[in-house]
């Protein structure tokens, strides 16, 4: 049975792109693969608001999160936490053997860049690594007032994950001075799984190159030397190039600028489905996230019967809370390709298997 999903990810595949993976083979060292490559750096460069490289990275977003700790901690690394994607990110940093303090906030709280301050005035720090748009609350934090913080600590270098809301909003990577602006494949960008995207500053290149301990498979370092043959250190996940290739051609004939004014709309159409239907937002109004809407379930909503009717009756797919939010929000994503159109439906089927459950 098919079905689309309005989960945070991944979420629903255009045919045009799955059409874009069908492709032959071409060689990962030919001149085909260094076109292809080539041909897409000025187009992602442009979507990163960067001059510097965008790295491909054939894995999971983790898997460049991982390596940026690697490449930047040489002596402490701070975690802005506040969700399940940002808590684990200390727990990753501790498990490579980094020294690692945590900015805890509560879940559905954003980052509070004056809390960030204070931490950072402790000293010690020389990496901060922060979440965006913490998809497991719906939570978005405020990434210019974060990052005019992070100015005032120049030695502090900064990874910024985007995963949940690049491409939704525009993202100043050299303008907010962010060292490394990472995001992944089958989230905002709606793509399949299996690709990173990563923008690396030249100073997080020169931290790098003083650290022993980088590794081979994400050393920003091998991705920097293969970029400039434009190339990627092993073989990659050429489908997904391609596909990100059509998606580019999208996002560019669609305009960045109508791009992020159509996903401002829907998720301000879906927010107010929501307290229309007595949920209320479970993060603080003005750091809800503008890729998803992460509800409370305020009218205690059986869930997994909700989603239940939606798969069996309307082929469609929301998520029922993420980690011990499960069964206490209810999160609709509006990333990707969602236009009008689509989010009507969405909103139709769940008025109606609202009705049907309340009966
Ligand atoms: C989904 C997600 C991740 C993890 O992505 P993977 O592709 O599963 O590695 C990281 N950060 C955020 C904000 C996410 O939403």
């Amino acid at each position: 049975m098919s079905y689309k999903l309005f989960i945070p990810g991944p979420i629903a595949v255009s045919e045009k792109t799955l059409r874009a993976m069908a492709q032959p083979m071409i060689g990962h060292r030919s001149t085909d693969f260094v076109a292809l490559y080539q041909s897409i750096q000025p187009q992602l460069q442009s979507l990163f608001y960067t001059k510097d490289p965008v790295y491909l990275s054939t894995s999971s977003a983790w898997g460049v999160m991982e390596g940026s700790l690697r490449n930047l901690v040489a002596k402490k690394v701070l975690c802005c936490m506040n969700g399940a994607f940002s808590d684990k990110w200390l727990d990753v940093a501790l498990r490579l053997g980094k020294q690692a303090g945590a900015l805890r906030t509560e879940w559905g709280q954003a980052i509070d860049p004056e809390a960030l301050r204070a931490e950072l005035s402790q000293g010690g720090y020389d990496t901060v690594t922060l979440i965006h748009n913490e998809t497991s609350t719906g939570t978005m934090s405020d990434l210019p007032a974060i990052m005019a913080v992070l100015r005032d600590f120049p030695d502090v270098l900064s990874i910024v994950d985007t995963v949940s809301s690049f491409s939704v909003l525009p993202i100043e990577k050299d303008a907010l001075g962010i060292d490394v602006l990472l995001t992944g494949s089958q989230k905002a960008l709606a793509l399949p799984p299996g690709l990173a995207l990563a923008s690396v500053s030249p100073r997080a290149l020169a931290r790098a190159a003083t650290l022993k301990d980088r590794g081979y498979y994400f050393d920003f370092l091998e991705f920097q030397k293969n970029h400039e043959n434009g190339m990627t250190p092993s073989t990659p996940v050429v489908p997904l190039i391609y596909a990100l290739k059509s998606k580019l051609e999208d996002i560019h004939a669609e305009g960045p600028a109508n791009r992020y004014a159509r996903h401002a709309r829907l998720n301000a159409r879906v927010r107010d489905w929501g307290r229309t239907n007595g949920f209320t937002l479970f993060p603080q109004d003005r750091y809800g996230s503008l890729s998803l809407n992460c509800f409370t379930n305020t009218r205690e909503i059986d869930l997994p019967a909700l989603n239940k009717l939606l798969k069996e009756e309307h082929a469609l797919v929301i998520d029922g809370g993420y980690g011990k939010l499960k069964g206490k929000t209810f999160r609709i994503s509006n990333m990707g390709d969602e236009t009008d159109e689509t989010i009507a439906v969405l909103l139709a089927a769940l008025d109606a298997a609202l009705a049907k459950l309340s009966k």
